[in-house]
């Protein structure tokens, strides 16, 4: 690759999103939010009547999902990935199911890579957050940062989000929703959510969006310029 990939892994509402958001804005990157990916497939398996936790039902959501994002007209991936219908709590839920299946993992590879890849004309790199990124679908990224926080501070920020976006939530709800999804995302066989070995973890408990990309702006370039 011909420019710097950047891997960005951890936990649901670690700060990973916003930090890969401002990385993308500041550096003239690509974004891809892989997260989104999951959710869009749970949300064609739930649109076709289907159980996230059946294989066949989350292939087909694969399968209907990829020829939307390929056919490229109505549905292209900015409409498709960017669905108000997929940011509540009951799609990442539905998402974190159809992601603990290997074989439908497996299919969202390619389109990932190839973004990582071709960024797009007139950006200087790709930048791409999720579960998985340092570990499977980017191991030879440029950088690769593993976000964290502690469960608390996500689950408030988690329904600080979901009420900026007028949907309903309860605070024990979203913290237990966020336990599940933590403890699936972890525990699966394919691609479980751990961090690379090469990977620079990053605690935003403590620190503003500025701070951490500051920080992470600061991990980067020294990742850039290679060793000294
Ligand atoms: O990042 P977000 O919270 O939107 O992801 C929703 C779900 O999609 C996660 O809980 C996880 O199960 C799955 N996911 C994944 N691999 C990725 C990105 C997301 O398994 N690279």
């Amino acid at each position: 690759m011909t420019h710097p990939v950047i891997a960005i892994d951890g936990p649901a509402a670690s700060g990973k999103g916003t930090l890969s958001r401002l990385i993308a804005k500041k550096l003239n990157y690509a974004h891809m939010d892989t997260g989104a990916l999951y959710r869009a497939v749970a949300f064609e398996v739930l649109e076709a009547g289907g159980d996230p936790e059946n294989e066949e039902d989350a292939l087909k959501g694969v399968n209907s999902l990829t020829q939307k994002i390929e056919s490229g007209d109505p549905a292209s991936p900015d409409f498709v990935l960017h669905n108000a219908a997929l940011r509540g709590d009951d799609m990442a839920v539905a998402a974190s199911k159809v992601a603990s299946q290997g074989e439908a993992r497996k299919r969202l590879v390619t389109l990932q890579r190839r973004f990582a890849r071709n960024p797009g004309e007139g950006y200087e790199g790709a930048v791409l957050d999720g579960r998985d990124i340092g570990t499977v679908i980017c191991p030879e990224a440029d950088v690769k940062l593993y976000v964290i926080a502690d469960i608390e501070v996500r689950a408030e920020r988690r329904m600080k989000e979901l009420q900026s976006k007028g949907i309903q939530a309860t605070s024990g709800t979203v913290l237990e929703d966020m336990r599940a999804r933590d403890e699936r995302d972890k525990e699966r066989k394919a691609s479980p959510l751990k961090p690379a070995e090469d990977a620079v973890m990053v605690d935003t408990s403590q620190l503003s969006e500025s701070e951490v990309l500051e920080k992470a702006l600061e991990i980067i370039q020294e990742k850039l310029s290679g060793p000294t």
